[in-house]
């Protein structure tokens, strides 16, 4: 056998590690999480293969092996899944090729160390946390239906080996995880200990998990490999959701939206969804893609199906078809009617329980629209069929809603007699946009104004949307029709004498001709002297910088 070959680690991976190794982060039981999901991804990745290729796999049922090595200080976690090449072992052991690890990469980067070390505890960062307890892993590998087999080992310092073996040390087909505890983690070869975390963090992936105590021992079956989202509700505690959230989702905090119910008449499927209850990293990776799967007859198929819109990208779980043929390649099934089917009616029913959580739980839901409302704005202008639900959950800080969230259904409720349309303002800082000089006239008439600063409001806004008739209009463009409401009598500026307004107006055009197109009196300030405003049919002010800064 030629000598191992020896490799560096991408840039970014020994950044991650250096991170790990060093790591502060107390709750290093996440790593037997990621190493088991791994696992079950593999096993389930061999399922969907095996069904077109009746070559591959053994026909033994998949299973998850664990085994515990106190005299040796090791725990190993072995599959009999679809296995790694030396090739897919560089690949996939050696970069980082999560876009979600990469979002983690930059906020660990941009946060103090103390801060990083929670954030690996709210974010599974995958393979590389075996570092935080081990300081030194082997990796045997057989690709199944393949002779050769391969191994990758590492102390997470910098470099790397891989090479070919003999693959009768190796799995089957499959992979072998082994780790060289380090001398504090030593805890996790007790049988106790590993049992219980196991339990409690992957009780419901859809693989049998068997536990062996010492090397020697009898394997014993300690989590079924059932699915969850077979099961009726009544059965499921919110401990089980949330484990299953919680690995489903790679997400390390509480759902704060349970979806669980069989969709039953033309086409039949289970969904097992959730909402996280923070933010994931990923939300604003510009492929924007959705993290849904999709089993069909509890066999999983891809995770590419789109089966929500980009705006629902926040939604974590699985839909089970009872419709779909197993042997559909995932090319077929983007054409599938039945999936077009499952798309409108999940979409559907995840807003309606949005809907519902707003009423039930408005605080629980404003949380909610905290994380995710800037996603789901970006359904206004693309998914015009759904723009009023869309618009019905869409909630707003306004010039008169102080520390509270507003609803359109509120603003319309408070409209001004004469009032023609809904006022909004964009603008990327809150603080600076509600002092703006714009808003006075409004302030003056005790019109509300809805303070938009998420990016997506610029563009959603120049949608030609309307809420019960009215159409939203900024108070940058053009004269805003305050001609027609009065002032209250506080605030009414006293008018200068015209004379000497129009000698000003022709004195400020000349001076600024280069700059601006015209100066006007205006209605719409009462303590400011001047202010910019932009056409009537012209681009919004803030999306003109958007536009001006991505260089368009
Ligand atoms: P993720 O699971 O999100 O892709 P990980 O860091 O956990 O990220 O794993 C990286 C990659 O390593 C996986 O995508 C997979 O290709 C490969 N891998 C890890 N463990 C296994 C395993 N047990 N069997 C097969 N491939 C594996
Ligand atoms: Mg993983």
């Amino acid at each position: 056998d030629a000598a191992p070959e020896t490799r560096s680690f991408e840039a970014d991976v020994a950044k991650l590690l250096h991170l790990m190794v060093h790591s502060v982060y107390s709750d290093k039981d996440v790593f037997l999480r990621e190493l088991v999901s791994n696992a079950a991804d593999a096993c389930e990745k061999l399922r969907y293969e095996a069904l077109s290729d009746a070559r591959l796999g053994s026909g033994e049922p998949p299973r998850i092996t664990i085994m515990l090595d106190p005299d040796a200080r090791q725990i190993s976690i072995e599959d009999n899944g679809i296995g790694m090449s030396e090739a897919d072992m560089v690949d996939a052991l050696g970069t980082i090729a999560r876009s979600g690890t990469k979002a983690f990469m930059d906020r660990i980067a941009a946060s103090q160390e103390a801060e990083g070390a929670q954030l690996i505890g709210q974010f599974g960062v995958g393979f590389y946390s075996a570092f935080m307890v081990a300081d030194r892993v082997v990796v045997l590998s057989r690709r199944a239906g393949t002779e050769t087999a391969a191994r990758w080992a590492s102390d997470g310092l910098g470099t790397y080996s891989v090479e070919q073996i003999d693959p009768v040390d190796a799995p089957a087909h499959g992979t072998r995880v082994l780790l060289h505890l380090k001398e504090s983690a030593s805890a996790y070869t007790e049988r106790y200990n590993a049992e219980r975390i196991i339990k409690a963090q992957s009780g419901h992936v859809p693989v049998p998990i068997v536990l062996r105590e010492k090397p020697d021992a009898e394997g014993e079956q300690i989590a079924d490999g059932a699915a969850l989202w077979t099961k009726p509700r009544s059965e499921i505690s919110k401990e089980d959701y949330t484990d299953f959230y919680r690995g489903v989702a790679g997400q390390f905090d509480e759902p704060a939206l349970t979806l669980h119910y069989r969709a039953e008449g033309l086409h039949e499927y289970s969904v097992l969804a959730f909402v996280p209850g923070m933010k994931p990293f990923d939300l604003f990776d510009p492929d924007r893609h959705g993290r849904m799967k999709l089993y069909v007859r509890r066999v999983f198929i891809t995770d590419e199906a789109q089966i929500l819109p980009r705006y629902l990208r926040f939604v974590r779980g699985l839909v089970d078809s009872g419709d779909l043929p197993l042997n559909v390649s995932r090319e077929m099934i983007q054409e599938s009617p039945v999936l077009a089917a499952i798309q409108k009616g999940v979409a559907n029913r995840v807003l309606s329980e949005l809907d519902k959580l707003s009423q039930s739980d408005p605080d629980g839901y404003l949380g909610f629209w905290q994380n995710f409302g800037a996603v789901l704005k970006e359904g206004l202008y693309e998914d015009y069929g759904r723009r009023e639900t869309l618009l019905g959950l869409a909630r707003f800080r306004t010039t008169t809603s102080g520390t509270e969230w507003r609803s359109l259904k509120d603003y319309a409720a408070s409209l001004k007699d004469n009032q023609t349309a809904i006022y909004y303002a964009t603008g990327s800082d809150f603080d600076r946009l509600a002092s703006s000089p714009q808003l006075e006239g409004f302030r003056a008439r005790g019109l509300e104004v809805l303070l938009l600063t998420d990016q997506v409001d610029s563009f959603w806004v120049t949608g030609g949307l309307d809420y019960e008739g009215k159409p939203f209009k900024s108070v940058t463009q053009g004269l805003a029709d305050l001609d027609l409401i009065a002032p209250s009598e506080s605030e009414t500026p006293a008018e200068p004498p015209s004379s000497e307004v129009g000698d000003f107006l022709a004195f400020a055009k000349d001076l600024l001709k280069d700059e601006v197109s015209d100066v006007r009196a205006s209605q719409r300030l009462t303590q400011s002297a001047a202010c910019l405003v932009a056409p009537e049919h012209g681009m919004d002010r803030q999306l003109e910088k958007l536009l001006a800064a991505s260089g368009q």
